[in-house]
């Protein structure tokens, strides 16, 4: 999907445009750990078309400094990475030395870039406070309010407008298992993927689909059809990049919208960093199945101590994705990456596993029996019955007399029920409550 990057310094109403653009989508239930509130990107639909909206400003950490540098940052990175800039004005504070370094600097690059004053908040205002933006040499600027909905559905419609045509979708054989690879930049992807392709028995077919974003490569191997997809495939000429690592997530954003599992590869020798620990999350949030690849492993093959450290710190930063099955491997040397087809076979198996509806009562039935809900507001909570409402991941929904009452522990007690009594050990499973009309 094409991105769209908002960017502004601190203040200038980035989070209540992102808020109101994508607001409109109604809210998931999802008891699943880990997935964070506090989302800095999401999908947005406007009149037939849709794309993900980045807060570029969340992004980056330094949020809440006021300095140049932080929009200069964010500027740089959706040059980089986005499809569609909408650089963000504030017109009740008008133009700063910041405001004028930006569009300077947005200038050279080949975007579709947007200019948009917010705080306008009704026509009245209009002339007065965009008068001293046109001196940015701009045009044309757009006039919206963020807070009150003036001009946002104009904007939205000149926005559309400017998203990339749709890729044509791709022809994929049935059955075929996405693997997305993820990571940070040097951390191994096009050298795994390397190996993967020049391996005996693998039979490998050129796709025309491949994105901007990313590389793609059809494989056979074993009767089985697996789409391969390099995020960092595409390699540009641009000093920033190195710069840029912790941007690299609006690559892996949009990799995981088409992917079934995602192969989030960790350095052993750096450790797990910041950026890793948001890129697993974000794979949670997208309900993707998780591969860990701890690579360059042949550096640290004589360090017992640092290895345990290793696993030790992904243990701890991560605790929400304890099912997702971790390797550690080669791409140099080759160690370790004959049992990755394996476990993707297996995670892809219980990902897409459906079960009928009788088995999982007779399930729910025996959980309850064998540990009694809890009380909630004076009443027994009852379960009534259970069904799959759909596989990747496999997401069960659970009828009770009050959903409200089903606390984290008996949530994460019914869920260790499901994992073991269907054999969902290895992927993301979620447990949907809702309430029975009585
Ligand atoms: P990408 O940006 O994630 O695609 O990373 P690359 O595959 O381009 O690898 C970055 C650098 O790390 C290259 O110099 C590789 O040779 C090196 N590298 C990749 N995998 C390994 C490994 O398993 N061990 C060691 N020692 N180096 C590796």
């Amino acid at each position: 999907a094409a991105i769209v990057a908002l960017i502004g310094r601190p203040n200038v109403g980035k989070s209540t445009l992102f808020n109101r653009m994508t607001r409109s989508r109604k809210a998931i239930v999802d008891p699943t750990p880990g997935v964070t509130r506090d989302r800095h990107y999401d999908r947005v639909e406007w009149k037939e078309r849709s794309f993900i909206l980045v807060d570029t400003g969340g992004i980056d950490e330094r949020g809440g400094d006021v300095m140049a540098g932080s929009i200069r940052s964010q500027a740089l990175a959706a040059a980089e990475e986005a499809d569609v800039i909408l650089l963000l004005l504030d017109a009740k504070q008008g133009l700063v030395p910041a405001d004028y370094e930006v569009v300077e600097l947005l200038r050279r690059v080949q975007k579709k870039i947007l200019y948009v004053v917010n705080k306008i908040d009704g026509p009245e205002q209009e002339q007065e406070l965009l008068l001293p933006f046109y001196e940015l040499g701009v045009e044309p600027l757009w006039v919206v309010s963020a807070e009150h909905n003036y001009g946002f559905a104009t904007l939205m419609d000149g926005l559309v407008e400017q998203l990339p045509a749709e890729a044509a979708p791709l022809h994929l054989p049935d059955q075929t298992v996405r693997v997305a690879f993820l990571g940070r930049p040097n951390v191994g992807k096009s050298s795994m993927i390397n190996r993967i392709i020049g391996a005996e028995r693998m039979v490998v077919s050129p796709v025309s689909g491949t994105t901007r974003d990313s590389v793609d490569t059809l494989l056979s191997h074993k009767d089985r059809h697996y789409l391969l997809i390099d995020t960092a495939g595409i390699r540009r000429k641009g000093k920033t990049t190195e710069k840029l690592e912790k941007f690299s997530i609006l690559k892996a954003l949009s990799a995981l919208e088409r992917c079934d599992i995602a192969v989030v590869m960790l350095d052993a020798e750096e450790g797990l960093t910041e950026q890793d620990t948001k890129i697993i999350g974000y794979t949670q949030e997208q309900g993707r199945a998780l591969i860990l690849l701890v690579n360059k492993w042949d550096l640290v093959a004589d360090d017992r101590k640092r290895q345990q450290q290793i696993l030790e710190e992904i243990g701890r930063a991560v605790p929400f994705v304890g099912f997702a099955p971790l390797l550690t491997v080669s791409a140099l040397s080759g160690y370790g990456f004959k049992r990755l087809f394996p476990v993707i076979g297996a995670v892809y198996r219980q990902f897409t596993a459906t079960f009928p509806t009788a088995a999982l009562n007779r399930l729910l039935t025996d959980a309850v029996a064998h540990h009694s809900p809890p009380i909630y507001k004076n009443k027994r909570l009852k379960f009534y019955y259970t069904t799959q409402l759909s596989s990747r991941p496999p997401t069960f929904v659970v009828m009770s007399n009050s959903s409200k009452g089903v606390h984290f522990s008996y949530q994460r007690y019914l869920v260790n029920r499901y994992r073991e009594g269907l054999g969902l050990d290895r992927v993301p499973l979620r447990l949907i409550f809702k309430d029975k009309a009585q």
